[in-house]
């Protein structure tokens, strides 16, 4: 297998743009080696500038739910290009998307499109300080809702440490206001809003964790988020950017059955297109500008490509037995990588949910917390990643990152895989 090209371009990229990406997940930091350069998505496959071809199972890190260039969303995409691409004004298509969105998650009574997961969240931030006009705000360990500067705050062990930045440029006094908790950790919950809750301007969290690999709530935590704010009036968040129409039609939030009072959405929504979105109680939404006093704003928002392909593709997942189908392909591929796994004696575990999915490489036993993540093999995600890769099978090149599947995916591409694996497990237990 070939990268002479992608090595070109890597070298040429690194003369232009800084480490040679556009978004640091792309570099192959994590497992070593370059990063690939894609010329061509079709269905569940990528094409490298090799001419290599790839089972994607980074699908544009969430959004490809339906596969690449799906027809629908193609011919969703041409037709709003004849009408142009954008207005700067309002369209009948954003009207019918919000209300798509409003009817799919109960919870969210209005919302607002925006351009990306991290103007979501930072936008949901500031709303949710506005309406309970307090500072303070609660993150998890592990959780990633974007690039805003006071959710760039390192993941301390134990129990709750006040936040220090994870990136340069970060003041510290931004970081101060942010509280660090270990996800999954209830007991943590009710001792920091047994002394702090009245000061707490909202918690933000992933209700199922997909930035740490992927790590669903264990049984009553996100119930002890919500009964926590609901006591001390702080506004639960939560960011549904990977999990929205992902994991089920409704969000985590209909798997779980906890209702949030904003919801931060982006990835899937686009089908492949910048776009993001926040919504929730209409109480609460209702102070955003130009309706309220919490400014917010965007030149490009519901960018009417952007809402043409959301809508093409929020009308086929809205298919009876799309979840149901796609989660059950993903249990079919992880059992079976366990059975492979199990025959090569690699201890391995996994999670998944709906259409998202993580692989642990240290242990059997069931990963609930981040210490448990951090404690994964790293040698042999990279070993796994490596033999993946040259058999043909593209995941991300992170041990901490989720994987997800498409509808794309059928059972020839589930047992190209299954023979990778087989290969890369093998290589890993000798
Ligand atoms: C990807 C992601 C974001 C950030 O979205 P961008 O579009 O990359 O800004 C925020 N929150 C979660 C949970 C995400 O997975």
């Amino acid at each position: 297998m070939s990268n002479e090209n992608s090595s070109k371009l890597y070298r040429q990229a690194l003369q232009f743009i800084p480490g040679g990406v556009n978004s640091p997940v792309r570099a192959f930091k994590g497992v070593g080696g370059n990063p690939l350069f894609f010329k061509a998505g079709e269905g569940a496959y990528l094409i490298d500038v090799d001419d290599n071809r790839y089972v994607d199972y980074v699908g544009a890190w969430g959004p490809l739910i339906l596969g690449h260039r799906h027809p629908h969303v193609i011919e969703a995409l041409a037709a709003q290009l004849e009408r142009g691409i954008a207005y700067g004004a309002s369209t009948e298509a954003e009207v019918q998307i919000a209300e798509k969105i409003c009817q799919l998650l109960p919870s969210v009574e209005r919302v607002r499109l925006v351009t990306s997961g991290t103007e979501a969240t930072m936008s949901a931030i500031r709303l949710a300080r506005g309406y309970t006009r307090r500072d303070q705000i609660v993150k998890f360990e592990g959780c990633y809702h974007g690039h805003v500067d006071g959710l760039l705050v390192k993941a301390g062990s134990g129990a709750l440490t006040l936040g220090t930045p994870d990136s340069l440029g970060v003041p510290r006094a931004y970081t101060e206001l942010t509280h660090v908790l270990p996800f999954n950790d209830i007991e943590a919950v009710h001792q920091f809003f047994d002394t702090r809750g009245d000061e707490i301007a909202c918690v933000i969290v992933e209700p199922v964790a997909g930035n740490m690999n992927c790590v669903p709530p264990v049984p009553g935590f996100l119930e002890a988020l919500r009964e926590s704010c609901t006591r001390h009036g702080s506004v639960l968040i939560f960011d549904e950017v990977m999990t929205g129409f992902r994991v089920a039609l409704g969000g985590a939030q209909a798997v779980y059955g906890v209702t949030p009072d904003l919801t931060t959405l982006g990835k899937v929504i686009g089908g492949g297109l910048p776009v993001g979105a926040f919504g929730g109680r209409q109480e609460i939404m209702e102070l955003i500008a130009p309706s309220g006093g919490v400014y917010q704003a965007g030149t490009l928002s519901g960018s009417p490509l952007a809402v043409a392909a959301g809508l093409a593709m929020l009308e086929l997942v809205s298919e009876p037995g799309f979840y149901s189908k796609l989660e059950a392909r993903t249990q079919t591929l992880l059992h079976s990588l366990g059975e492979r796994a199990a025959a090569a004696s690699v201890p391995f575990t996994s999670n998944c949910v709906g259409g998202m999915f993580g692989c642990f490489f240290n242990t059997e036993e069931r990963i609930t917390r981040f210490s448990q993540v951090m404690a994964g093999n790293l040698d042999h995600f990279q070993t796994f990643f490596h033999t993946m890769l040259d058999n043909g099978v593209y995941l991300a090149p992170s041990a901490y990152e989720a994987g997800f599947i498409s509808a794309a995916h059928g059972d020839r591409e589930i047992q190209l895989t299954l023979d990778a694996a087989e290969k890369a497990f093998d290589k890993i237990g000798s």
